[in-house]
């Protein structure tokens, strides 16, 4: 297991986003995170990867403790947040650079590892224009290359295809099916379709709680 979360509780307040929350991912196998709006999936996502503090409960991230050793854990790890904020002044190779960055990388580690991305997230063609001119399937190609700048073995995609158009769908799917060979990938999403088109394992979340975690297949079979 390259993933595991354990009996994760999150409070905003009073209110209990989180309640024990347990899975764990495996590599090259999508994990579909499901559940309806207000779930607490944005909430496991934004703790798996530093970005909130948990009330209780762990994360392993390789066998190391996420919680405790954010900087370890952060080369490790590739975030495609909801609603992918870009900035959309900034060219796209200047962005990926810039991302590139903030990991530490040498410069001319980031020069090649900019120009890989670019060939294998589809953006060749729009590299020297700005994020703003983009149409928001190839800002989501951008999200994708900024979250795979470092080479991260772990990825959590949070609602990456949602508000796509039917051909943009396709081929972002197709593109996280590909990132996802050599990688433990998290995909979470409200929509059951989704899951059931590129997810090896489904989770699902309501209300805070896991409902059910296991292979695409035996959810099926059961249903
Ligand atoms: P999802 O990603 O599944 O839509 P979230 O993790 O965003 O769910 O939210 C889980 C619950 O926590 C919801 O009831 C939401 O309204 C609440 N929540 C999320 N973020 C905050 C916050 N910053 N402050 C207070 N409540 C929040
Ligand atoms: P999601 O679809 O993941 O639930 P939202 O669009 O509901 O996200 O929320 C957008 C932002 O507002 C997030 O950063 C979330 O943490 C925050 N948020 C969500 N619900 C609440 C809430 N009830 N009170 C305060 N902030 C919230």
């Amino acid at each position: 297991m390259s993933l595991e979360v354990s009996h994760l509780s999150k409070f905003y307040g009073n209110q209990k986003a989180l309640d024990e929350v347990s899975f764990s991912a495996t590599p090259g196998r999508i994990l579909g995170f499901l559940g309806p709006n207000g779930a607490g999936k944005s909430t496991t996502m934004k703790i798996i990867t530093g970005y909130l503090s948990a009330d209780a409960g762990q994360v392993k991230i390789l066998g190391e403790n996420a919680l405790e050793n954010p900087k370890f854990v952060s080369p490790k790890i590739g975030y495609l947040p909801e609603n992918n904020p870009l900035y959309l002044d900034l060219y796209v190779r200047e962005f990926l650079e810039f991302s590139g960055g903030l990991y530490g990388m040498r410069s001319s580690h980031i020069r090649s590892r900019v120009e890989e991305l670019v060939r294998k997230t589809g953006l060749s063609t729009e590299q020297h224009k700005k994020i703003g001119q983009l149409s928001k399937g190839y800002r989501q190609r951008v999200g994708l290359a900024r979250a795979l700048i470092h080479d991260p073995q772990v990825v959590i995609l949070d609602e990456p295809t949602t508000g796509l158009d039917p051909n943009q769908l396709v081929e972002i799917r197709n593109l996280i099916c590909e990132i996802a060979k050599n990688k433990t990938l998290i995909f979470s999403t409200h929509i059951m379709q989704e899951v059931e088109a590129i997810c090896h394992d489904v989770v699902i979340i309501n209300k805070g709680r896991i409902l059910a975690a296991s292979p695409l297949s035996e959810l099926k079979a059961g249903s």
